[in-house]
């Protein structure tokens, strides 16, 4: 069957005239979905359809099924998780990603992909002032990133061990410690297990009241170990947003030769903005690093950033082998660095956001959601007995509510049901607390204000 050229671009105006609605509506929709899975499946499920449709009908059917099952997490008030917005060149530039269709693996697929890669790399390093001849990686997210990290990290402290882990895997190899913050985040265990060192091998290293790694406490567990160390701090704790003191650990790992991966998901744009940069010092001196683009950056999901100094190290751990490779010697084959093989072009909406923002919007957008984190908890501590449980260095905020996990777990709930915005709850010391975190571009104070507003009437009501 022949597609007409006017019948591909009929499917794709019904989807811009559907994403026009509903970006559109994002500030007034109530923030949490109105359907669960189960009601979406109702609509779109069923059986394999025997039979094909215009796709103009089907983007209609799509966009109408999945609506009410739609978070409004790109809008300016869902403060749960940290979860960033779309700044609408990003957007854009994402749909241009899936017109153009490249397979982005290779230079010689697409060496658009590859320049634009090769460019948004060298600015991501200068914003984020990590080494300029670091090696890049654009992955999916920071889960991706941390596992890019640290293969490359299993491969160079086992390959000084003298130890070939790529071609010998690592039966028999000399046993590698890994050493996490007590609060490291759940993607490094995840990333532990893939790449076979083990969730239970790390050791979890005490931390601060704010979630900080203890240097006293790395040391002395680096002191107990001997053989291979990989250590993963953090910039950025997801509750708090506090940061590791990276100097004094660096100066540990040096101690040992340790590899040091610095989990950064969102935490790293803090180096983009004069008023925070201080929080990220000495992140220059890590091996590896992960950073999402899809968090602070707000650029739509999924996009981020496996950064490794070493770069051969990279190239050991997810470079592709094989007959494949060396199409175009001296180009970049994106490949190389990401664990996949075939991928679209993921650092197009990237150089999309960094061009729209420029190096002052990069920082004016940490700012700004920074000062909001820090208004929100003023007006929340409005409420009688409640406490802001975390110094408020970024963009996290963490409020205990008087009355136990159980006052505390009903209020998160009639927050979520009263929609005007939207927060989650987390564990903190043992107890059910508020976690309320800003990341979005679209977020002004009148936001903060309302949602400050709702929150404190929907507590008065539960
Ligand atoms: C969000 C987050 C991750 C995981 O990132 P994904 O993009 O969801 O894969 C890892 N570490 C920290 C500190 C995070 O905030």
């Amino acid at each position: 069957m022949a597609i007409s050229q006017p019948d591909r671009t009929a499917a794709l105006r019904t989807a811009a005239a559907h994403a026009e609605t509903f970006l559109a509506g994002l500030d007034d929709r109530p923030v949490a979905s109105r359907a669960d899975a189960a009601a979406v499946r109702d609509v779109l499920g069923g059986p394999v359809p025997e039979h094909g449709q215009d796709p103009t009908a089907v983007i209609d059917a799509l966009a109408n099924g999945a609506e009410p099952g739609l978070v409004a997490s790109a809008g300016p008030r869902h403060f749960g998780f940290v979860i960033g917005g779309a700044l609408p060149a990003a957007l854009a530039a994402d749909w241009l990603v899936s017109a153009w269709d490249q397979c982005a693996a290779f230079h010689s697929l697409s060496p658009a992909a590859a320049a634009i890669e090769e460019i948004t790399a060298g600015w991501m390093l200068e914003l984020l002032r990590l080494p300029p001849d670091a090696s890049v990686g654009f992955v999916t997210g920071a889960q991706a990133a941390n596992t890019t990290g640290l293969a490359a990290a299993r491969h160079r402290v086992l390959a000084r061990a003298g130890w070939d882990v790529g071609r010998n895997g690592l039966g028999g190899a000399p046993r590698v410690h890994v050493l996490c913050g007590d609060q490291a985040h759940a993607t490094i265990y995840t990333a532990l297990r893939l790449l076979g060192l083990g969730e239970d091998a790390a050791v979890r290293v005490a931390v601060d009241d704010q979630g900080r790694m203890r240097p006293d406490a790395l040391a002395e567990a680096m002191g107990r170990t001997t053989g291979p160390v990989i250590v993963c701090a953090q910039a950025g704790n997801v509750s708090t947003g506090a940061f590791d003191d990276l100097g004094a650990i660096a100066d540990i790992c040096a101690t040992r030769d340790a590899w040091l991966h610095v989990d950064g998901a969102f935490g790293l744009w803090a180096a983009a903005s004069p008023e925070t940069r201080h929080l990220t010092a000495a992140a220059e001196r890590a091996d590896s690093w992960a950073v999402d683009a899809h968090k602070w950056l707000n650029v739509p999901y999924d996009a981020a950033m496996a950064i490794v100094a070493d770069a051969a190290a990279h190239q050991a751990a997810t470079g592709l082998a094989g007959p494949y490779l060396v199409a175009d010697p001296g180009q970049r084959d994106n490949t190389n660095f990401v664990p996949e093989s075939s991928r679209r072009a993921r650092a197009v909406p990237v150089y999309a956001a960094l061009r729209a923002l420029g190096r002052s919007g990069v920082a004016d957008l940490v700012q700004r959601n920074c000062a909001q984190a820090r208004r929100m908890a003023r007006l929340l501590t409005e409420l009688p007995g409640a406490e802001v449980l975390n110094d408020v260095v970024l963009n996290q905020v963490l409020v205990r509510l008087p009355g136990g996990d159980e006052a505390n777990r009903k209020a998160v709930a009639a927050i979520q049901a009263d929609g005007t915005c939207w927060l989650g709850g987390t564990t903190w010391n043992g107890e059910y607390v508020l976690r309320i975190s800003f990341s979005n571009w679209a977020t002004d104070d009148e936001d903060v204000d309302r949602s400050a507003a709702a929150i404190i009437s929907a507590i008065g009501a539960a």
